[in-house]
């Protein structure tokens, strides 16, 4: 089911999107997301959404983000792929109970954790990586067993309306609905009480979310973003270091969550990786990066204006060319900017990479600690003990060391922000976790009453010294 608006969601018009969410709230009820086979049989539809209609998701990844076919399928088509596959795989040993040791008091009890789903979902996603930031969570919120709302961006259109279109007919569609909308309509639904709220955008509106979920005490995860940045040790091969942090900055035109947004590093080390990102961009995008297939563009009017504005900070060093009619920014390296400057100030989100210069390691990781706790963190050094420093006087959502936000590949690891940059992970069973609530359960034989006759009062120096050290006895896992 897709729903276009507040009005067509609801066949009386009073509450916007109620009848909708009843009727999904109902299927849940009725458990109809609940068993194994369920969740594989909506996984495998998610898969084969993938799978046919891949053309159309390519299609429309380049008209909203001037994506190529690689590029989308490495960024998004397939670790979605990857993601359902993985979950069909391990769904039956994720939704297994997890038995825990007991102590003497429970010794004849078994203790085990439930992973049961929340119930009614909302996931509200952003338009840099349409498809992977609304499907990837859904292949959790699905295996899950949730019944599941979908929200995504409504800036990355194209992305969009094939979601809205074709994805339903994959999926039950008692269980599963597509809203369409931006912050007016988004705003309308979080007026009314999910089971879980998954949000991935910007901190401003992570904040709007999760008061909108206090109102109902709703647990949630925030996936948001800020200012990532990547520290340049003087010990260093330049060319590696600016080949590694150009394909990361400028990939998908630098509208990633988790791209270097500043680099830090001395004086020298600029003059050193100033040529190599030259010849990093040549590399990659040619003598004319705006012919190049390889580089995306800007959302959308509002954002390219953004970013334009903030070319006027510092000093460019490369690049600084853009093209309103296109939505156009080359890849540029500005230097000599202040921290006062806007550049400094917000997520650049675009194809923008300032030098800022640092004395030393402390000063860079002051600087760090400074301010808010990133998503992401990158060091660069031929020192391992520098890399290591790094991430151990610092705190961010992920860190990469000599590398760039590759690690996004490994369903091993989780995503997720820390401090301003979000609460909560995802990403393999870290979805299926997230999307689960750990019910705690413990289940005693009715009979054998005789053995409890110690925790009763009245009680005497021999029980209560008894229970003091039935309680801290941990016994076997499995009784
Ligand atoms: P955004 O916060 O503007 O919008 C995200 C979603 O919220 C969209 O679906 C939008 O319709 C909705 N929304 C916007 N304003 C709203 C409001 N006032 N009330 C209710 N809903 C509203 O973010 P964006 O511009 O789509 O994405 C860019 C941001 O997302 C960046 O900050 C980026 O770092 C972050 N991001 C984070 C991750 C991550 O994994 N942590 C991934 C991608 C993007």
């Amino acid at each position: 089911m897709s729903t276009k608006g507040p009005d067509s969601a609801s066949s009386v018009g009073l509450v916007p999107y109620e009848d909708t969410l009843r009727r999904l709230r109902e299927a849940f009820r009725a458990g109809r997301t609940r068993s194994a086979e369920f969740r594989a049989a909506q996984l495998r539809g998610l898969g084969r959404f993938l799978q046919d209609h891949k053309q159309q998701l390519q299609e429309a990844l380049a008209q909203d983000l001037n994506k190529s076919a690689f590029q989308s399928d490495i960024s998004e088509l397939i670790q979605c792929q990857n993601e359902v596959d993985l979950a069909l795989k391990n769904l039956r040993a994720w939704m297994k109970d997890e038995y825990v040791a007991t102590n003497l008091l429970t010794k004849l009890s078994s203790a085990f954790i439930r992973k049961e789903p929340f119930g009614l979902v909302l996931i509200i996603a952003p338009w840099n990586y349409p498809v992977n930031l609304t499907l990837m969570p859904l292949v959790g919120a699905l295996a899950a067993g949730n019944c599941v709302v979908l929200k995504p961006s409504e800036m990355s259109k194209c992305t969009e309306k094939v979601l809205c279109e074709l994805l339903p007919q994959y999926l039950d569609q008692s269980c599963f609905a597509v809203v369409l909308g931006g912050p007016q309509e988004t705003s309308q639904l979080l007026e009314h009480q999910f089971d879980y709220i998954f949000f991935t955008g910007s901190p401003r509106v992570g904040r709007i979310v999760m008061a909108a979920a206090a109102k109902h005490l709703t647990p949630i995860t925030l996936e948001l973003g800020g200012k990532n940045p990547c520290y340049v040790d003087d010990d260093c091969d330049p060319q590696t270091v600016a080949n590694r942090v150009a394909w990361f900055r400028y990939f998908n035109s630098g509208q990633t969550c988790v791209a270097p947004d500043y680099v830090l590093c001395s004086p020298e080390t600029r003059e050193r990786l100033l040529p190599a990102l030259q010849s990093a961009i040549t590399r990659f995008y040619g003598d004319d990066p705006k012919s190049s297939p390889n580089l995306g563009r800007i959302i959308n009017q509002k954002h390219f204006l953004r970013l334009q504005g903030l070319l006027r900070c510092g000093r460019v060093a490369i690049g600084g060319q853009s093209d309103e009619s296109d939505r156009y920014i080359a890849p540029t390296v500005l230097v000599d900017v202040q921290e006062t400057e806007p550049v400094m100030q917000e997520e650049i989100f675009g194809p923008i990479l300032p030098l800022v210069t640092v004395r030393s390691l402390d000063e860079a990781i002051d600087f760090i600690n400074q301010r808010e706790k990133p998503l992401a963190l990158f060091a660069f050094s031929n020192s391992s003990q520098v890399v290591n420093e790094v991430m151990e006087r610092t705190s961010s959502g992920s860190f990469g060391g000599n590398e760039g936000f590759i690690y996004l590949t490994l369903p091993s690891l989780p995503l997720g922000g820390v401090g301003n940059s979000g609460m909560g992970r995802y990403h393999g069973k870290f979805s299926f976790d997230t999307f689960s609530h750990q019910r705690a359960c413990l289940l005693r034989s009715p009979g054998l009453e005789k053995v409890n006759d110690i925790r009763y009062p009245p009680y005497s120096p021999w029980n209560q010294q008894l229970i003091t050290w039935a309680l801290g006895s941990q016994s076997c896992t499995l009784l």
